[in-house]
């Protein structure tokens, strides 16, 4: 579900957690908190098994993990969704699988194998969930793919790239939102030429309703991650290609 300001609630709160780190710690927290949707409580075997880089960004964005709420806790565990990896509330027996996930659109029938104690972890605040970590599933594996196309996307600030699509620059961004209205009103604010998202989002009302909600003057892509694959190609391939 939806909440409107979630975005850029979450937006800001990763803006002052990294606020005091310098541009490659911020991709760092990005990357840390992207891959880490829980942390242990006990916070310092944590660290122990990282570099003396990766403790810097720890310790910065650790207060952005909170206790277990309730309602994601059954007999005192929390199932991590098998697909997304997020909160998910698995079957009365695990191995049949989740009957709800925080992405929403997984396969039910994967059997549920990662269930921590709630006690034991911290888990990253909702909206750092719903619009980084979410979003971030969708934008890794497309760098990957577009890397091993061999057209992969320059960065160009924290989570945004450079893409060269049909021959024209873009600057593009990854998102994962249900909601087309909201997602045109978060891609404005972001400045992005190119929206990606997941491919199982983009159907014709979705795209409809996003173009309906941007400003007439307003000229933004809104991709599929398959189609970017598909259609990014980096300047030198294109000219090798002539
Ligand atoms: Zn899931």
């Amino acid at each position: 579900m939806e909440i409107t300001g979630q975005a850029e609630f979450a937006d800001r709160l990763f803006a002052s957690a990294v606020a005091e780190l310098d541009v490659a710690d911020v991709v760092r927290a990005r990357s840390f908190l992207q891959s880490n949707v829980m942390m242990s409580n006990t916070g310092h075997l944590d660290l122990m098994n990282h570099d003396p880089r990766s403790i810097t960004v720890a310790k910065a964005v650790r207060h952005l993990y909170e206790p277990v709420p309730t309602r994601l806790i059954s007999a005192g565990e929390i199932a991590l969704c098998p697909t997304c990896r997020l909160p998910a509330l698995s079957a009365e027996l695990p191995e049949h699988g989740t009957i709800w996930c925080e992405a929403e659109v997984c396969p039910r029938d994967k059997p549920v194998t990662d269930s921590p104690r709630a006690a034991d972890v911290l888990l990253l605040h909702r909206a750092l969930r719903l619009f980084l970590v979410l979003p971030g599933l969708v934008e890794q594996s497309c760098l990957e793919r577009l890397r091993d196309a061999g057209t992969p996307l320059s960065q160009l600030a924290t989570g945004t790239y450079a893409g060269r699509l049909d021959g024209t620059d873009g600057v593009v961004r990854f998102y994962d939102r249900t909601c087309a209205t909201l997602l045109a009103g978060q891609v404005v604010r972001d400045r992005v030429t190119v929206a990606v998202v997941p491919a199982n989002t983009l159907d014709y009302g979705f795209r409809r309703a996003f173009e309906n909600s941007l400003p007439d003057d307003t000229e933004i892509s809104l991709l599929s991650d398959e189609e970017l694959v598909l259609r990014n190609n980096t300047k030198e391939k294109a000219d090798a290609q002539r």
